[in-house]
Order: structure tokens, then sequence, then C-alpha cells
């Protein structure tokens, strides 16, 4: 049977719920049969993450626990050196089936920077490109050559970031609601994101 699958990549440092809004959004939106989270190991354009791998995987275990739609690919963590998406997708297509479709699920900050990814050509060979609104980003800003080629969902705007809800962290403020409360949890008991918000 073919699959349409949605692939949702990010540093989740941590998952938050704009992430979880907008991945259930392109869910109906897409008729996606599911969702794949794909944690970066080593991103080639961002400073890396504050969370270590595992604790990042963790958290997303926690967001999406009981949700049959949604599952964690560790592919970028395990693969050594930087993550690049074109070889995730090339990745999960060798596992797939023939037939199954993909789509790549990104923020309307990372379709602005698109002409910077390595290999944004092959990317699009491999995946039907699926963009979220986001605040503060205007989509006049995705390059030209790509925009006529990528979907841009008219998604609710989520003004929720991993960068606020770290600073939130680091100054004392709450993060209730921000992210599922076992996430909150977890961060708590396991004290992370106390030192900082910024990334690096
Ligand atoms: P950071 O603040 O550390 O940059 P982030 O909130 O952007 O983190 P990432 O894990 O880097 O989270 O993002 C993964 C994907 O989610 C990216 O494609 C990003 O554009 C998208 N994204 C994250 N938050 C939002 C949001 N509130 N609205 C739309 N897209 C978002």
């Amino acid at each position: 049977m073919a699959n349409r699958v949605g692939i949702w990549g990010g540093a989740f440092d941590p998952i938050h719920i704009g992430h979880l809004l907008l991945a259930q959004e392109a869910l109906e939106a897409c008729r996606l049969d599911q969702i794949v989270w794909v944690p970066y190991g080593d991103p080639p354009h961002k400073a890396g993450p504050v969370a270590s791998a595992a604790d990042r995987v963790k958290m997303i275990e926690l967001a999406i626990q009981g949700v049959a739609a949604f599952t964690v690919s560790q592919s970028e963590l395990e693969r050594p050196g930087k993550s690049y998406t074109a070889r995730t997708l090339e990745q999960v297509r060798e596992h797939a089936s023939l037939h199954d479709r993909f789509f790549l699920l990104i923020g309307a900050d990372n379709a602005v920077d698109f002409s910077g990814w390595i290999e944004p050509d092959r990317v699009l060979e491999l995946a039907d490109i699926i963009v979220f609104s986001r605040p503060g980003i205007s989509l006049d800003k995705v390059p030209a050559e790509y925009r006529a080629q990528m979907k841009f969902l008219k998604t609710p705007l989520f003004e929720v970031s991993s960068t606020a809800v770290r600073n939130r962290l680091a100054s004392g403020a709450s993060i209730k609601f921000l992210v599922p409360d076992t996430v909150r949890q977890f961060i708590e008991s396991n004290r992370l994101y106390l030192e900082s918000g910024a990334n690096g």
C-alpha cells in the first residue's frame, strides 16, 4: 500500500507546542498517513543543540506518546558527520515502498533559507515541500526559483520557538503550556536549559 509520509526535521531543543500543532495541521491538510520526527544530529547551518541527542529524542517520545501517526527516527543522530536533508530523504526512501510519497515539512524561516541548503534541487526531487507560516517571516523572501515548487499551508501563526522556551527556563519563567506537561516535567527533573537560552 502506498503511504503518504511527512518528514519533520529539526533540532527539537526542546520540542514545543508549535511543532505539535503544525504537525497535526499537516497531517490533516496533506492527508498524511504518518509523520516521522527526525531530530538533527549536527546541523550544517546552526550552532549545535543545547540538550543531548538522547534528551531531545526522549522529549519527542514523551510529546508524541499515544499518537499512532507520529514516530521518531534517529537516522540523523546515528549517521556520522553533518545532517543533510537530502541524505536523510534518500535514506528513508531506501527503506520505503516504491509508491510511498514523501512530504518534507518546514517552517517559513527554513523556506527563506532554502537556497543555502545543501543540494536543494535534490531535496525537491525526493519530496514535496510543505511550508508552514511563521510569525515575523515574510513568504516574499522565499527564493522565487523555489517558491513555485513549494506548497504553502495556510496555518494559524504560533508565536513559540525553542529559543523562547530555553530563555524562559534560563530566566526562571514558567514554560507551562508551551511544551506538553510530560516534557516540562522531564526538563525540570533533569534541570535542562538552566544555564542560557542561546545554543552553541
Ligand atoms: P530555535 O528557536 O532553537 O531556532 P525552533 O523553534 O525554530 O528552534 P526547530 O527545532 O529548529 O525549532 O524547528 C524545526 C522546524 O520547525 C523548522 O522547520 C522550523 O522552521 C519549524 N518551526 C518551529 N517553530 C515554529 C513555529 N512556531 N511556526 C512555524 N514553524 C516553526
